[in-house]
């Protein structure tokens, strides 16, 4: 069965707080929804604000593949006629094959929010919709509160479709629009409307009671032919229904056909690069295209998962286009282990006693706040140590900050630390901002002499976390550093009493594992500070 997909990102995601998108990034995301097979995108409301009014504009040099554009708007006002309505003639000037228009189809919203009688309202329905369809428009007529005006009174609700129906909209999309709904219920209403009434039903529902990904499947499973969400689910208070998990439901659970299933493995990159643009990260949990969402940790779910995937995963990670991750831990097995070494390339290298060994060593790790799963760097360290544990790069003599401010200039730390590389002292002094700023600074000019390739290593990002904050317990921090180098990027950690002895922790796993890769890729002789 072919499901119509409707993405309204653009128009109802921009209403979720915290979300703001220029016209640039509204672009950027249309062409990513087109890309993806998306069959029909809401860019906007061009009545409503200028930056719409653009991007309506703008969108005809994208020229979609696939994707048919739609444009936002409200039935005309009750003191316009249609022709007079400056909202419905933003909605022809915006030029787009398709408008969708919200009615009112909840008598209380038309007597107490409008002002106006009942029977008005159809008429405000009936001109809007067949003013659109005598300009050649495809129009969806969204039916505002469906849910909640089909059960106040179900016959007027029915006489708002009528009205749509008649007048010649293709599509009636009933709306959730408070959340409240619940899947049988939404279910039985679709199955009635269904029978009542031909061509296609679609489906517009919010999360507020966090049931909006099941109340979209119900009613496809009642008969909806398309649906409508946002990638990621944005939207107005607790967001519109998660269209990226409707869209794996109904093609890998149902059988139906939406983007299809080559396009389906694009899912999670473009889930991902949305929430780039709207710079909203998409939650490690979010179902299907999170990464946490095939990361197996349990030592008993490892071992099944790499005999049988089927025993701990509901569908093959790589059909949403996302990745099986084993995560090392204090609860992993020694298959989480073997798993990791195997991606990382080490498999063979280290017997079944010095695996065993090495998972001793991260469970201590772990147990002293280490948090192995998230310094990906720290753990390859690890590996690489217990692999070639002849190698001595460096050992540190000394390290001493001096942090304080002078008058009105501003805070400043001089860090000077002194390194014994192959048997010969090296001292560097740097100033910087911040201390984990002076200390690197120092590091990489010690380093550099003996290991030019070093200034390679960038760092990118730093975060500190208290650790055991429970009474009795004495506050440690945990400092993970992210780095850069050469395209490669890895995250390290440190645990301490001091923030800076735990960041210096941090800061010396780096260098260390970047030397260590670096010794071993030129076969060099391994060395003895
Ligand atoms: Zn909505």
């Amino acid at each position: 069965m072919r499901i119509y997909t409707f993405d309204t990102t653009l128009r109802d995601g921009t209403q979720g707080e915290g979300i703001s998108l220029s016209v640039e990034d509204k672009l950027t995301i249309a062409q990513k929804l087109d890309e993806l097979g998306i069959d029909y995108i809401e860019g906007g409301w061009p009545g409503s604000n200028p930056k719409d009014k653009e991007f309506f504009i703008r969108v005809r040099d994208l020229k979609p593949e696939h994707a048919r554009v739609v444009a936002f708007g409200s039935t005309r006002l009750a003191k316009n006629t249609v022709e007079q309505d400056a909202n419905v003639r933003a909605l022809i000037e915006a030029d787009t094959p398709v408008v969708a228009i919200f009615g009112k189809t909840w008598d209380l919203h038309v007597t107490r929010g409008l002002g106006i009688d009942l029977d008005e309202n159809l008429k405000l329905i009936s001109d809007t919709v067949g003013y659109l369809r005598n300009h050649e428009k495809e129009v969806v007529f969204d039916a505002e509160h469906f849910f909640d005006g089909y059960a106040a009174n179900p016959s007027y609700a029915l006489r708002t479709l009528e009205a749509a129906k008649k007048s010649g909209a293709q599509v009636l999309c009933l709306c959730d629009t408070n959340g409240g709904g619940r899947p049988s219920r939404i279910g039985e209403v679709v199955t009635e409307i269904r029978r009542r009434f031909d061509g296609v039903i679609g489906i517009h529902t919010h999360n507020d009671s966090e049931l909006a990904v099941a109340n979209s499947v119900a009613a496809v499973e009642a008969g909806a032919a398309m649906v409508q969400g946002c990638l990621n689910g944005y939207g107005e208070r607790c967001g519109n229904a998660n269209l990226a998990s409707i869209i794996a439901i109904l093609e890998l659970r149902l059988g139906c056909e939406t983007i299809g299933r080559e396009k389906l493995t694009h899912l999670s990159s473009v889930c991902r690069f949305i929430g780039d643009i709207a710079n909203v990260a998409v939650p490690n949990s979010q179902p299907f295209v999170g990464k946490s969402a095939f990361a197996h940790k349990g030592g008993i779910h490892v071992s099944a998962v790499l005999k049988d995937p089927a025993t701990y995963e509901h569908i093959a990670p790589e059909s949403v286009g996302n990745l099986r991750r084993v995560l090392v831990s204090d609860l992993a097995g020694r298959a989480n282990l073997v798993y990791q070494l195997r991606q990382k390339g080490f498999s063979g290298h280290l017997d079944e006693n010095a695996q065993r060994e090495l998972l001793a060593r991260i469970k201590q790790m772990e147990h002293e706040g280490h948090d192995l799963e998230s310094a990906d760097g720290s753990l390859e360290l690890l590996v690489r140590s217990v692999m070639r544990p002849g190698v001595h790069l460096f050992d540190v003599v000394r390290y001493q900050l001096i942090t304080g401010a002078d008058g009105s200039n501003p805070l400043q730390t001089t860090a000077t630390i002194t390194l014994r590389i192959q048997g010969r002292e090296h001292s560097a002094t740097a100033s910087d901002k911040s201390p984990v700023g002076a200390l690197n600074s120092c590091l990489q000019t010690c380093l550099e002499s003996r290991y030019p390739q070093v200034k390679d290593v960038h760092l990118t990002d730093y975060k500190v976390r208290l650790l055991g904050t429970r009474e009795g317990e004495e506050a440690r921090v945990r400092v993970l550093i992210n780095w850069n180098a050469n395209h490669e990027k890895w995250s390290t950690v440190g645990v301490s009493r001091s923030v800076v002895e735990a960041s210096w922790n941090a800061l010396l796993e780096a260098v260390r594992l970047q030397l260590m890769r670096l010794t071993e890729k030129a076969g060099s002789v391994e060395t003895t500070a």
